[in-house]
């Protein structure tokens, strides 16, 4: 049996052709009929950039909507590369989870969407989920690299990061070695291995073939200038080290590169409450160590609890809110890898 048109079966398209040599911008449409807009469709942005032969490059921020420095830094990159500047093709979105973007939310606030829970998608599923159906099937397939720029959110932050999954081809992880050495992020770190019905863009990139790096910027929902000049140099030294933009690159920064492991690197909310932090991102901290108090608003004379850390590592990241719930991710460490 031959493998089925995943492409020809989503609802979505690019209203420019996304292999031809020029730059052109405009939209992916996604068809969405509703009450203010009978015929309507919702306009992705998409840029491609294209100069002869070279590698095949995308570059996507907003899969999740309230992280900010990727689609600022995709955009001024957009604005700023002209095909004389690369060899290859550089196919950008900014704004992945468009409508997550335009609330300013993590999610879709059509159907709740979270874009990176959600591929490999379903090409007759909720809005979000033919996005990542359109982004797994008709866009990946075909490309050489990936980028996922994200950062912490809405909920929380980080050190600026890069980040990539661990694999099993020795070729393949030394190739992505050198694109987070590139990138020169302050920290680096090395996640769990892609798995194949994994519901992520590192995972849908994994299925396609395609070599895939992340980051975690910064986040709270604020861009500072250091976290986009991360996002910014770094976009332009990979982009330069993979061998598709041409010319000189800002200087390279040094990278930490650390890994995240199982369980025992995160703290969790206990109960609901008011969180106290104890620490602060950058700090090396031991086993057992105070990481958190937990304060009962509702019962202030009663005593607050108080969380510690698992291990000992580097805070890599943390939870802005102060208000928390039983389960709330408030803490997770990084750990240098050993060579
Ligand atoms: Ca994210």
């Amino acid at each position: 049996m031959s493998k089925p048109d995943f492409a020809a079966m989503s609802r979505l398209s690019a209203d420019i052709d996304l292999m031809a040599d020029g730059k052109a911008t405009g939209f992916v449409r996604v068809p969405h009929s509703v009450h203010r807009s009978a015929y309507g469709w919702i306009p992705i942005p998409i840029v491609r950039i294209k100069n002869g032969d070279g590698p095949n490059v995308l570059m996507q921020a907003g899969n999740h909507g309230d992280e900010w420095e990727g689609q600022i830094g995709l955009g001024n990159l957009i604005r700023s590369l002209e095909p004389k500047d690369i060899k290859g093709r550089l196919v950008i979105l900014p704004s992945a989870n468009f409508p997550a973007a335009m609330a300013g939310q993590r999610t879709s606030p059509i159907d709740d969407g979270n874009l990176n829970r959600s591929f490999p998608g379903n090409p007759e599923g909720t809005i979000t989920e033919q996005i990542a159906h359109f982004i797994e099937h008709a866009l990946l397939p075909g490309f050489d690299y990936s980028f996922d720029f994200h950062s912490g959110g809405s909920s929380l932050a980080y050190i600026p990061s890069a980040l990539a999954a661990r694999l099993g081809d020795e070729a393949r992880m030394a190739k992505v070695l050198g694109m987070l050495k590139a990138f020169g992020a302050p920290v680096s770190y090395l996640a769990a291995a892609p798995q194949g019905g994994g519901r992520t863009f590192t995972s849908a990139s994994f299925r396609q073939g395609v070599v895939s790096m992340g980051t975690e910027l910064g986040g709270g929902g604020l861009v500072t200038p250091h976290s986009l000049k991360v996002a910014e140099d770094g976009m332009r030294r990979v982009l330069a080290h993979i061998g598709l933009l041409q010319g000189p690159v800002p200087a390279p920064t040094p990278t930490r590169l650390t890994e995240i492991g199982g369980d025992d690197y995160y703290v969790y909310a206990s109960d609901a409450g008011l969180f106290e932090p104890l620490v602060d991102l950058g700090d090396e901290v031991a086993k057992d160590q105070p990481a958190a108090r937990i304060h009962f608003h509702d019962t202030p004379w009663r005593e607050p609890v108080t969380l510690t850390f698992k291990r000992d590592g580097l805070v890599l990241c943390k939870r802005i809110p102060t208000r928390c719930e039983r389960g709330d991710c408030l803490f997770h460490l990084a750990t240098d890898v050993v060579s």
